[in-house]
């Protein structure tokens, strides 16, 4: 018996650390062993340890290998639905993160778009304030 722990993730544009996520069934409904917003080819993520926000595409999706003592579950992953307000575009943006409580997961997003992340919709149009957040943990498992 192994005793490596392999998740899927993907590894930060910044400080090159991981965000790992949640495991999927592969022989379910779900097209991946690991989950991604439905329907979406891109993805928002924020690093909780480095704070960047930034998106990320299915392909950079990858196996992680962690060592036992190595929990990378400490947190539960947060969905935060974000409206695009531009005009009438009406477009949700969802950046996920993990975090100790749903207030903290969408309090370290609007931190990252105040320091300076751009969080843009799938039209363009960029995020200058997040408002109307509306916020979902993710469950680490579904078999549904
Ligand atoms: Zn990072
Ligand atoms: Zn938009």
């Amino acid at each position: 018996m192994s005793n490596l722990a392999e998740w899927y993730g993907i590894e930060c544009r910044k400080c090159f650390r991981h965000i790992v996520l949640p495991h999927r069934n592969p022989l379910g409904k779900s097209r991946h062993p690991w989950y991604w917003p439905k329907d979406e080819m891109q993805a928002w993520f924020l690093h909780p340890d480095c704070g960047y926000l930034s998106a990320y595409w299915i392909p950079e999706v990858h196996l992680i290998i962690l060592e036992p003592d190595q929990n990378p579950l400490l947190f539960p992953l947060w969905r935060v639905t974000i409206p695009c307000e531009h005009g009438n575009c009406g477009i949700q943006i969802s950046v996920h993160t993990r975090s100790k409580s749903k207030g903290g997961a969408g309090a370290s997003v609007v931190e990252a778009i105040h320091e300076g992340c751009p969080l843009n919709c799938s039209k363009g149009h960029v995020v200058p304030e997040p408002s109307r957040l509306s916020i979902d943990e993710v469950p680490e498992i579904d078999e549904n």
